[in-house]
């Protein structure tokens, strides 16, 4: 007898052809989630199980945040043909439990001597005769002790769930790009939870914006990696582009412009990492620069699709997200941000493209381009 868990994924996605691209995906993944608690990670009968692992509740935690995984059951495998054994186990399994409950048993083994209704009735019955506190609800029970028989029997009453979407990498690749803030970090989470593996682009500042500032977006980075499977962040250096643009260009269209170069360095580096999209944290009218004129604006300057998962999202459901994916705590420590910095007072809400191709003229564009490009160093976080 031992301790495994049982790993369920979206049944959803396993129709056709996709089905093995799909199964091979997760197993990878969930190799890698728990990789370091020496754990083993097989596929059997089409279940992936967990199992040798060092700790149980770390390797829980750690399963239930890889995308494609729809619920993890801390599960006891021992053999079936003692079916008295398999039947007293379940009992102890539901010592602790109150309320109602029903046994709902699957046989992968149609040889096996007893069936799913009478497997169901004498585990039922024993469990009833032990457990005072219990009673039967077949429609809807408190509690359902699962009984798979298959070249084990397996066992388990709990079901954790974790957080669905499709396994990183069956989906293609995007490039986030991703500041110190709340929202761009839950925007990429949201597009890899549809089994997009991201990498990243962050525009650095120095020394307007410190080391810290940038060890903030690499860690942000490190907490996304636990779901999204390692992300390589591409730092720009950004000074002399914000500096060129603050002295040549109109106040109030600073902010913009400054969005415009982001995008375009963002689609460059999007090729070289074969992504087929950029993903921002942008939602409508949040500050000025997010008007729909201005999203317009930005938009215009890059071929790829730019996905914006957050558009519609108020600022307190974003947060939600952010805290349920652990980004919250680091994303509002308060080291400054390259837009903060160079903030005009009165940005344009309603930018009219022909100043703003009138102030880029003024500006040596590709050469500034070419020598931020030239300067990024990549962290793989
Ligand atoms: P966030 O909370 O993600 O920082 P925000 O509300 O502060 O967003 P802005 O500062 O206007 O909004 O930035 C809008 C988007 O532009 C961000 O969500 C992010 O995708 C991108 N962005 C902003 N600053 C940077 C940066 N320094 N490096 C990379 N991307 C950035
Ligand atoms: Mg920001």
């Amino acid at each position: 007898m031992r301790e495994l868990l049982l790993v369920r994924y979206g049944e959803i996605f396993l129709k056709g052809q996709n089905r093995p691209v799909f199964m091979r995906a997760l197993v990878k993944r969930v190799k890698r989630a728990v990789q370091d608690l020496g754990a083993t990670v097989y596929l059997n009968d089409s279940r992936i199980f967990v199992t040798d692992y060092s700790d149980q509740d770390e390797a829980i935690r750690k399963v239930t945040k890889v995308f494609g995984v729809h619920s993890v059951c801390p599960a006891i495998e021992m053999p079936k043909e003692d079916f008295d054994a398999v039947a007293a186990q379940a009992v102890a399994m539901m010592a602790d439990l109150k309320g109602t409950f029903k046994v709902s048993a699957r046989r992968s083994d149609k040889r096996y001597p007893l069936d799913s209704p009478a497997i169901n009735g004498q585990i039922g019955h024993r469990v009833l005769v032990a457990n005072k506190n219990l009673s039967v609800d077949v429609k809807n029970p408190d509690h359902v002790m699962n009984v798979e028989i298959r070249d084990h029997a397996y066992l388990y009453v709990k079901v954790i769930p974790a957080v669905g979407g499709m396994p990183v990498g069956t989906n293609g690749r995007a490039t986030l790009l991703l500041s110190g803030g709340i929202d761009s970090p839950v925007a990429g989470w949201m597009i890899a939870k549809r089994g997009v593996h991201i990498n990243a682009v962050h525009f650095h500042s120095y020394p307007y914006t410190s080391d810290r500032a940038k060890e903030k977006v690499l860690d942000l980075a490190r907490i996304l990696s636990e779901s999204c499977c390692g992300i390589r962040v591409h730092v720009v250096p950004f000074t002399k582009i914000q500096m060129e643009i603050h002295e040549k260009c109109p106040d109030e269209y600073t902010t913009l412009i400054m969005r415009r170069f982001m995008m375009r360095i963002a689609e460059r580096v999007a090729i070289t990492e074969k992504s087929e999209a950029l993903i921002t944290g942008e939602s409508i009218g949040q500050v000025a620069s997010q008007t729909m004129t201005a999203l317009g604006t930005t938009d215009m300057v890059v071929n790829m699709p730019v996905f914006r998962p957050v558009i519609g999202f108020d600022k307190t459901e974003i947060i939600a997200i952010a805290e349920k994916i652990g980004t919250m705590e680091t994303s509002s420590l308060p080291y400054e941000d390259c837009c903060t910095v160079f903030t005009p007072r009165h940005p344009a809400t309603h930018p009219h493209l022909d100043i703003i191709e009138a102030a880029e003229a003024k500006l040596d564009m590709e050469a500034l381009i070419q020598e931020a490009m030239d300067g990024i160093e990549i962290v793989t976080c």
